[in-house]
């Protein structure tokens, strides 16, 4: 881990890195969006066509459908800190386990500095990286989706502090898969209290 002081140095330095290839794709830095003392913290693939463009998180339909998600749960958006395991746009198929280690640094210091209490991994490639972070038995997000982990918080001086964990498909998923939306909307509505 590189000595990041704080959101703005890994800001700066996902702007221009280049520590692996996917920086070719990137247009504008699509970082964070939210609040630095979120309570609950959503973590999704990396950014479509349109964040790339606009550099905003999560806009055109899944960003719509992820409102609606937040809307059945009772979560403000506005009152979340929302951002991705991979910080630059790239096809699907371009994003590997290279890909993923060389960008899981900026989000593990984002982690650290937010300290949020809820984790939703947004599909399967965040919900793994999160899995073996918090050393919790790796599954496929089709068996786990819309359950509740808890994990230690990594915080060395109360072993008792959890972090909950909630694995949750990708609205973008949804809106490729048929009949997928509809298991979304249920799984968000489950929690409306629990979050
Ligand atoms: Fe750097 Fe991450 Fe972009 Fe790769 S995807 S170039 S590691 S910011």
């Amino acid at each position: 881990m590189t000595g990041f002081n704080g959101l703005n140095e890994v800001l700066e330095a996902v702007k221009t890195c280049k520590k692996c290839g996917l920086y070719k794709f990137r247009d504008k830095c699509v970082f964070a969006q939210g609040r630095n003392d979120a309570k609950t913290m959503l973590i999704g693939l990396s950014p479509g066509r349109e964040e790339n463009l606009s550099g905003k998180l999560f806009v055109g339909p899944s960003g719509d459908f992820l409102n609606g998600l937040l809307r059945l749960s009772g979560l403000n958006r506005e009152a979340l800190y929302i951002t991705n395991i991979i910080k630059c746009h790239a096809p699907t198929y371009a994003i590997g386990q290279k890909e993923v280690s060389a960008c899981s640094e900026y989000l593990d210091k984002q982690i650290e500095i937010i300290k949020p209490k809820t984790i939703i991994p947004l599909g399967s490639v965040a919900t793994q990286y999160i899995f073996e972070k918090y050393n919790l038995l790796k599954k496929r997000i089709s068996e786990i989706h819309g359950q509740i982990f808890y994990a230690g918080d990594g915080d060395l001086f109360n072993s008792e502090r959890k972090v909950k964990i909630i694995p949750m498909f990708h609205p973008a998923a949804a809106l490729r898969t048929p009949g997928l939306s509809a298991l979304l909307e249920k799984d968000w509505q489950r929690f409306h209290n629990e979050l």
